[in-house]
């Protein structure tokens, strides 16, 4: 086995431990820096009145191969609690449930043959095998064609906007395929019903364990430790952190977004600052509300309906034993939202004064009363937006700085942003990393 490099890996999320772990795991040299105060990014835990639990609702579905592999080797797989949910819809100033067949067939916005041909078209897009001809497709263009106008109008174009606002119009089919194939292999391996799994103590438990089980296979953690530049050195790469210090590793992966790896690297080609600056995202404001009771039988409420202010109902305690909560329900409400959006500057006290008076309004039993805490997260780069052609404008991971690469949530191409994703990107990518710093050297294949 060739000498280890040492490798800094900049940012602690699912991607950033992952990568470390499977480092270290191949006797590399590893420290993982992460800005906050703890790890995890986006699937981190917080503080929410006198319960911990996930900042953004997470589940993990039985396809999720590569998560549950990783939950695995943290022995907590067979921990999974895995339960049947349920799924509404707010339509026409109503609450209407659609959790199976016959319920589909009664569903009131549209008619049987528009219901035929949306059942078509899941069927279709969850057969097709080579995404790569639908990134070409307008979403929209591709919907009509298949769905037709009604459905289109009624069904799809409601849902699409609940996740990109305005920008779904240059998002391209590839998006709703990713969306429809991650659903349906959830349901094929659940027996046509939706069965989705939690582990008890939720993220803050995983990410626990995961920390453990990073410290024990010998990567040190940094904390509160932000990196505010990343430049070529004479030997390996430089990287420079918020408090003003420097280290110099063999390599060093940025994991953060694409956009503040452009600010961050400015000895980057044109050509890198380009494409890295070409990829959009779209941000998320989400609140979690605790409440004395609950609202529905449904994990997720879509929402058809225009002028409500947030963009679903995600009711988690529709899957999690309330037991878990001391018996309080918790209700997430998010809004996905362009990254420049007025709403990130509201307090969280005008952010509760719109979205429950508008749940008051779905909800028309809902008192003030039964309202326990509502804490609201907001993360401006939170997904990419599929756009035509998107795995070609796509900046390479290994770039021209000796020693640095760029890898993130962007190079997801043929999926949705998801756990099981971000684990399988990462898994895939050691071994050509390791392939390009020790070249004659033979690494296993890891994940599953
Ligand atoms: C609302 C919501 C709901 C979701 N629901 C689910 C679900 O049900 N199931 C599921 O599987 N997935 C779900 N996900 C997706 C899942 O959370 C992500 O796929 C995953 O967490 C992405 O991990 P990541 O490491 O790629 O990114 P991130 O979590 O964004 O990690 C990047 C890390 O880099 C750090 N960083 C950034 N810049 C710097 C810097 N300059 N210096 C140091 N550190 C830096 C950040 O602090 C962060 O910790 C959900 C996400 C959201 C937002």
């Amino acid at each position: 086995m060739p000498q280890p490099q040492s490798w800094a890996i900049l940012g602690g999320g699912i991607l950033g431990m992952t990568v470390a772990l499977r480092l270290a795991q191949q006797g590399q040299k590893v420290t993982l820096y992460e800005s906050s105060k703890e790890l995890g990014g986006l699937a981190s835990a917080w503080q929410l009145g006198d319960i911990t639990w996930d900042r953004h609702y997470h589940v993990t579905l039985l396809s999720d191969g590569h998560n549950r592999s990783l939950l695995r080797e943290l022995n907590l797989e067979h921990e999974l609690q895995w339960v049947e949910t349920k799924t509404g819809f707010y339509t026409g100033g109503r609450m209407v449930s659609m959790s199976n067949s016959l319920e589909f067939l009664k569903f009131p916005p549209i008619n049987l043959i528009d219901k035929f041909r949306l059942g078509l078209t899941i069927l279709h897009a969850s057969r097709i095998q080579d995404w790569h001809a639908l990134e070409q497709i307008p979403v929209e263009e591709w919907l009509r064609k298949w769905s037709g106008d009604n459905t289109t109008e009624k069904i799809w174009l409601p849902l699409l906007r609940a996740k990109l606002g305005a920008n779904y119009t240059k998002a391209s089919a590839a998006f709703i395929w990713a969306t429809i194939a991650r659903m349906y292999a959830a349901r094929r391996s659940g027996l046509k019903k939706e069965m989705f799994g939690y582990v008890p103590g939720g993220y803050a438990r995983i990410l626990a364990r995961m920390q453990d089980v990073l410290q024990k296979a010998g990567v040190t953690i940094r904390l509160n430790s932000r990196v505010t530049s990343i430049r070529k050195a004479e030997h390996g790469v430089s990287v420079k952190f918020a408090d003003g210090s420097t280290i110099t590793p063999d390599q060093a992966i940025f994991t953060g977004p694409a956009t503040a790896a452009a600010e961050l690297c400015p000895e980057l080609s044109t050509e890198e600052q380009r494409l890295l600056r070409g990829i959009e995202y779209q941000g998320i404001i989400c609140a979690s509300l605790l409440l004395k009771r609950p609202l529905t039988p449904y994990y997720v409420t879509n929402i058809t309906d225009p002028g409500l202010p947030f963009t679903a109902v995600i009711e988690m305690t529709a899957l999690v034993d309330p037991k878990q909560f001391g018996g309080k329900h918790l209700v997430c409400l998010p809004k996905y939202v362009p990254i420049d959006d007025p709403m990130f500057e509201q307090t969280d006290a005008e952010i509760q004064a719109l979205f429950f008076t508008a749940l008051k309004k779905m909800h028309p039993t809902l008192t003030d009363d039964d309202l326990l805490t509502f804490q609201v997260s907001r993360v401006r780069q939170v997904f990419v937006i599929p756009t035509l052609d998107y795995s070609k404008k796509l900046p390479p991971v290994t770039t021209s700085i000796p020693g640095l690469h760029i890898l993130n949530s962007a190079h997801i191409v043929n999926g949705t942003l998801n756990v099981n994703d971000t684990v399988q990107l990462a898994e895939s990518f050691i071994p050509r990393l390791l392939a390009q710093v020790h070249p004659l050297a033979a690494y296993e294949t890891v994940g599953n």
